[in-house]
C-alpha cells in the first residue's frame, strides 16, 4: 500500500512571483520552474529543486492536489511528474478522477450543503451589502458552491473580517483571508472530506498533507503527519498541532522543505508497506 500526499497548491507548493521571498542575494537565488500560466503570462512557480523531488514523490505515493481553486484555474496549474490520478478543486466540491469531475462525490457534497449550512445566496448578499467599494476590487462566485472578493487589503477595515467570520459562522460557513482573495465557504465543503474519499477509494497506508491557510486546518488535522509553511493564515495564526510541523521557512523555499519532507515520510511508508 502507498501512502496519500495531498498538498494545497498556492502558497504551499506553488508561489506567484509576489509570494517567492526571495529574500537573500540575487546572485543565490534558486532557480525557478513555472507551472502556471495566466492570459499569456507566467504566474506561478516552483523551485526547480522542488520539481524534481514532486515528481519522485508522485511516482512512489498517490499524490493529490488539493485546491480552493475552480477547476477552470487548476487546469492552467502543470505540476512536474504525470497528471495525478486525483485532484481535489473548489476545496472538496469537485473530486477530480484523471481530469473529470465524479459525478457521485458532487452529488454527496450537494446534499450536505443543503442540510449543514446557509445557502451561497445568502452569504453572498451579506457579502456585497457589506463590502466597501473603496476596497472591493471584484466579487466572485465559485463553482456555485462559494464566493470570494479580491479586496485592496491595506485599506480593509480592522475587524471586518472578524465580524464577517462571526456571523458566517452562525451560518455554517467559514471566512479565510490568504493574499488579496477573502473567502467564504460552507463548513461542510472540505478539502479533508475529498482527501478522506480518495483515501478510502486506493486503500492509502496514510495520509501525509501540507497547506498554509484556515482552510487547509482540517485537512492537517485529518492526517497522519503534516507541515505548514512559515508564512500564512496558519503561521500567523500560530496555529498548530502535535502532528503538524510548524516550518520556519517562508515562500518558495518553504514550498521546498515541504516536497523534501514529503519525499522523505512518503518514502519510508512504502518501505513499510
Ligand atoms: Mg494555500
Amino acid at each position: 500500500m502507498t501512502a496519500l500526499v495531498a498538498g494545497d497548491l498556492d502558497r504551499t507548493l506553488i508561489y506567484s512571483a509576489a509570494a517567492l521571498e526571495l529574500n537573500g542575494s540575487d546572485a543565490d537565488a534558486p532557480r525557478l520552474l513555472c507551472v502556471e500560466v495566466h492570459e499569456g503570462a507566467p504566474l506561478s512557480y516552483m523551485t526547480e529543486t522542488a520539481a524534481a523531488l514532486l515528481a519522485e514523490v508522485a511516482a512512489t505515493a498517490t499524490f493529490v492536489p488539493a485546491t480552493t481553486r475552480t477547476r477552470e484555474q487548476y487546469r492552467r496549474v502543470h505540476l512536474p511528474g504525470p497528471p495525478p490520478e486525483f485532484a481535489v478543486c473548489a476545496n472538496g466540491g469537485h473530486l477530480l478522477v484523471r481530469g473529470e469531475s465524479d459525478p457521485d462525490w458532487r452529488r454527496t457534497v450537494g446534499a450536505r450543503l443543503a442540510a449543514q449550512c446557509a445557502p451561497l445566496d445568502e452569504i453572498r448578499g451579506h457579502l456585497l451589502r457589506t463590502a466597501d467599494p473603496a476596497w472591493l476590487r471584484k466579487e466572485r462566485i465559485a463553482e456555485d458552491l462559494f464566493a470570494y472578493l479580491v479586496v485592496e487589503r491595506t485599506l480593509l477595515p480592522d475587524g471586518w473580517v472578524q465580524d464577517l467570520a462571526g456571523w458566517a459562522g452562525t451560518r455554517g460557513w467559514t471566512v479565510s483571508l490568504q493574499g488579496r482573495k477573502l473567502y467564504a465557504v460552507p463548513q461542510p465543503l472540505t478539502k479533508s472530506a475529498a482527501v478522506a474519499e480518495v483515501a478510502r477509494r486506493t486503500g492509502a497506508a496514510g495520509i501525509l498533507a501540507a497547506g498554509d491557510s484556515l482552510l487547509d486546518a482540517d485537512l492537517l488535522l485529518a492526517a497522519d503527519r503534516g507541515w505548514r509553511p512559515g508564512h500564512g493564515e496558519l503561521a500567523a495564526a500560530g496555529w498548530q498541532a502535535p502532528h503538524v510541523t510548524a516550518l520556519e521557512a517562508r515562500g518558495a523555499a518553504a514550498g521546498e522543505e515541504i516536497v523534501r519532507a514529503f519525499h522523505a515520510a512518503a518514502g519510508g511508508s512504502r518501505s513499510d508497506g
